[in-house]
């Protein structure tokens, strides 16, 4: 099934927290069907830039545009309605829920009218109730998580909390998908299988941001790949732009 993934265009953005300047200036663009991948060094204002551009931080100027319309300066949550939906460093699953209840509770995290119908248990509660459930079930067969459904979320492995977490995301059917290092901690075999799951995404029409520290990951999963430093965007270009960039070779990888 297509993806109604959409553009998302990052102009001049700025932060900076007292006199530190976390981010200047920093512009970008992700495509619908492109994988988009962010790098750095620590410090170089990757995760300010997606505090910024899913409403957990404002910007001091510059403006975000998601699908044409303006998405800076909108609270979090108008934010993930809006159709930005993101993993987290630390996966946050939730002590005693099953693996099907988590990637439902991402239905309603986006959906204020079926969260308001669950509490007060509208008749309308339970039509959505059918369809929240027929969409977990269908995401987790996505991700393969399928025969995993009724396990409690917080005894999977590192590599199946991964999946469960994008599982959360794409359940809300975001437009675009930001995926903050989704692959540390993971071993080969899992990594393996993230990948392969962002490359059938993105081949679907998602857009996907991934902000990633293993690089031979990134060469190999994204179209576009944006290099920060010092809070600057230092380098942009394809793989093989970024691959053979001596300034990136230098100053980023130290060879
Ligand atoms: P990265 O994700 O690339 O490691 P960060 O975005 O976390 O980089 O950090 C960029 C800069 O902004 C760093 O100098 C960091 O100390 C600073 N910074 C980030 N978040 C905050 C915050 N909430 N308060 C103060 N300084 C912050």
């Amino acid at each position: 099934t297509p993806l109604a993934g959409a553009s998302l265009t990052v102009s001049a953005l700025s932060k900076a927290f007292g006199g530190n300047q976390a981010l200047s200036e920093v512009s970008l663009t992700a495509a619908p069907g492109a994988v988009t991948a962010l790098i750095g060094p620590n410090g170089s204002g990757k995760t300010t830039l997606l505090n910024m551009i899913s409403g957990f931080y404002q910007a001091d100027s510059g403006t975000v545009e998601l699908g044409g319309e303006q998405i800076q300066g909108s609270s979090s949550y108008s934010v993930a309605r809006s159709g930005v939906s993101r993993t987290f460093q630390t996966p946050n699953v939730p002590a005693k829920l099953s693996v099907i209840d988590v990637v439902e509770s991402g239905y309603y995290a986006t959906n204020r009218a079926s969260l308001l119908a669950s509490i007060l248990r509208l008749p309308s509660f339970w039509r959505t109730k059918r369809t929240s459930q027929h969409e977990a079930q269908r995401v987790l067969a996505l991700v393969g998580l399928t025969a995993q459904q009724h396990e409690l979320a917080d005894s999977l492995p590192l590599g199946n909390r991964r999946l469960l977490e994008v599982a959360r995301c794409l359940v809300s059917s975001p437009r675009v998908l930001l995926l903050d290092e989704v692959a540390s901690g993971l071993d080969e075999d899992e990594i393996e299988v993230l990948a392969t799951l962002i490359q059938r995404l993105s081949a679907a029409g998602q857009t996907v941001v991934l902000v990633e520290h293993n690089f031979q990951l990134v060469l190999r999963l994204a179209d576009d790949i944006y290099v920060l430093a010092q809070g600057k965007v230092m380098a942009h270009g394809s793989s093989a732009e970024i691959e053979h960039d001596p300034r990136v070779r230098e100053e980023y990888l130290g060879i």
